[in-house]
């Protein structure tokens, strides 16, 4: 006997990197950011008077909204904010594809987006990867008939960027929403955020869980023309951002400079660990985000059992086409020194 919808039952639902408790970890397995959140933070948090958590928070995140408009340019009314972009995506399902629709996405890519559209009760439709895993040339055809189609850009967890071009040609012919998720954007330099002002059907949208260190307290943003926004405003909860993360957050957005300070060091890292894993025999897909993906010349499977039993969690995707790589969130330099003499252990273990 089961009390849910045919379509709820039927599925595992989405699986989320671990959270672990009580043993200690070197954590790189979730995309978070080693560094703290801008000073700004902080101070908005401090001055927080909690009296004010009385009333309800404001329902369109205004403050938010501002601070988007003047950073990332557009007006007020091009932004939406969620509670996390997993929120926006959410919302986006159920605002652009009915239940029996159609929904579109890459893969290998974010694995949360074919649960999304289980959880709608509309039918997957996948857009395979080439082997370096871009856009193929037969992505148009793919997604006829969808009526949103969701690219991770730079994607998960292959790290690589699609160009702007490739989308713009998409945004062009196809019939339904282009989303494009840049939760990753700000290690890789290059946006698509001018594509808004281009087509009435893009999408784009970001999260403060990464750059801006930020995962905890849920915050992301999507950038679209307003008629798209109005649509979905309907569809998100009255009070989808609370009164603390509204502040915090809209100080968070106002210091770019600590962001991409953080984003530069990070970079550097990622580099310097790419070529010491290639050093080693590991294949390194080039990355334009905060993670690499590593084929190592063992059992990739093995080798995420035996850091962790080290204390290095990393992500691992028993799924095909992936499972012979591991994703490596890219931590502090102290933590990836560690990190990459643990490998060199294990790789050495094993020849
Ligand atoms: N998009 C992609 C491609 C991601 O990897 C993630 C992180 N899991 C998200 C969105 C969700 O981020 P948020 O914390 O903003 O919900």
């Amino acid at each position: 006997m089961t009390y849910s919808r045919k379509n709820i039952s039927a599925i595992a639902g989405y699986v989320p990197g671990e959270q672990p408790r009580g043993r200690t970890f070197i954590k790189l397995n979730t995309n978070e950011n080693p560094y703290p959140p801008s000073p700004a933070v902080a101070k908005a948090l401090k001055e927080f008077n909690p009296d004010r958590l009385r009333l309800y928070s404001e329902p369109s995140a205004m403050a938010v909204r501002n601070a988007a408009a003047d950073v990332l340019g557009y007006t007020p009314a091009h932004y939406l904010i969620g509670n996390g972009s997993d929120d926006l995506l959410t919302i986006a399902l159920r605002t652009f594809v009915d239940q029996d629709g159609k929904a579109a996405f890459t893969n290998p890519s974010y694995s949360l987006y074919p649960v999304l559209a289980d959880l709608q009760g509309a039918q997957r439709v996948p857009v395979e990867l080439t082997d370096d895993f871009d856009l193929p040339e037969n992505t148009l055809e793919t997604i006829d008939g969808a009526t949103l189609f969701l690219v991770a850009n730079p994607n998960a967890p292959t790290g690589n960027l699609i160009s702007k071009e490739r989308l713009r040609r998409i945004a062009e012919q196809f019939h339904g929403v282009l989303w494009i998720d840049e939760a990753y954007v700000d290690f890789a330099g290059k946006t698509c955020l001018d594509l808004v002002g281009e087509f009435p059907n893009v999408v784009v949208s970001r999260t403060l869980s990464k750059s801006y260190s930020l995962a905890g307290l849920r915050l992301g943003i999507a950038c679209a023309n307003p008629d798209l926004i109005f649509e979905m405003n309907k569809v998100k909860d009255s009070y989808n951002i609370d009164m603390i993360a509204q502040a915090l957050a809209e100080a968070a957005i106002r210091d770019q400079e600590s962001m991409k300070n953080n984003a530069r060091k990070i970079i550097a890292t990622r580099e310097r660990v790419a070529s010491q894993l290639k050093d080693m025999g590991c294949d390194v897909l080039p990355s334009a985000a905060n993670f690499i993906f590593v084929r190592p010349p063992m059992e990739a499977a093995i080798l995420f059992k035996e850091l962790r039993e080290e204390g290095f969690l990393v992500r691992y995707f028993n799924l095909p086409r992936i499972d012979d790589r591991i994703r490596i969130t890219i931590g502090t330099d102290e933590d990836m020194d560690s990190f990459v003499k643990a490998v060199k252990g294990i790789l050495e273990r094993h020849r």
